[in-house]
């Protein structure tokens, strides 16, 4: 189903934010999640806690025994190894959220986005794919955020080349250029700029 049957049905819907690491993505995300009508996914990984994240909120961070249990027990709507890291889309959340009317957002690498929406789920779904305006501000950002180490930036800009080409698997390119406007970009292609209503 596609995202402007959405307003027909009424129901909830899936909004997906996929694109390289340092495009943009946590950035735009932040900002989406203001709108009481967003529900954010939150990811279970085995990475570390970074400072400032908190359990829960950024990520359910587990170990590598509990994302076992939790494949064997097929809670995952999709898992992957994201730069020597397990990551998982959990399964129930989902439906909850789309019952209820909610759009459910989630963040997700390019291969992860990419595996989702080839399960063709049953629900208004939107795949946005966030590219940024070139290789050089890709790697500026990577480096102004600060993160990551210089071998890790280069492992994800080697990465990225490779995940730019999965663009034309998603519904929509978003080049995040100038964030206000890629934000924007984002909520009309999610159906998200009408006002919100009491
Ligand atoms: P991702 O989640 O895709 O890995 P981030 O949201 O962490 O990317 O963004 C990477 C860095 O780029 C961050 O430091 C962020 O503040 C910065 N950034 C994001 N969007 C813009 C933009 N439009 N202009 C300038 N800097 C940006
Ligand atoms: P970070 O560790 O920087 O928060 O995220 C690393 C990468 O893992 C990012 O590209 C992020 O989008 C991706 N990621 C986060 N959660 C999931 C998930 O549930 N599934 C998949 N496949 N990737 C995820």
């Amino acid at each position: 189903m596609r995202a402007d049957e959405h307003a027909e049905t009424g129901s909830g819907r899936l909004l997906v934010i996929s694109g390289p690491s340092g495009c943009g993505k946590s950035t735009i995300c932040q900002r989406l999640r203001e709108d009481p009508r967003v529900e954010f996914s939150i990811s279970a990984t085995t990475r570390p806690m970074r400072a400032g994240e908190v359990d829960g909120r950024d990520y359910h961070f587990i170990d590598k025994a509990r994302f076992q249990r939790h494949i064997e027990d097929g809670d995952f709507i999709e898992w992957a190894e994201v730069h020597g890291n397990l990551y998982g889309t959990l399964r129930r959340p989902i439906y909850a959220a789309l019952e209820s009317g909610r759009t459910y957002l989630v963040e997700i690498d390019v291969q992860g986005g990419a595996s989702l929406k080839a399960l063709e789920l049953p629900v208004a779904s939107v795949f946005l794919f966030i590219a940024p305006p070139s290789m050089e501000v890709l790697e500026a950002r990577l480096v102004g955020r600060g993160t990551d180490t210089p071998e890790v930036i280069a492992r994800r800009l080697e990465k990225a080349h490779e995940e730019l080409l999965a663009q034309d698997k998603y519904d929509r390119v978003i080049v995040n250029r100038d964030l206000d406007e890629a934000v924007a970009a984002v909520r009309r292609f999610a159906g998200l700029d009408a006002p919100l209503t009491e």
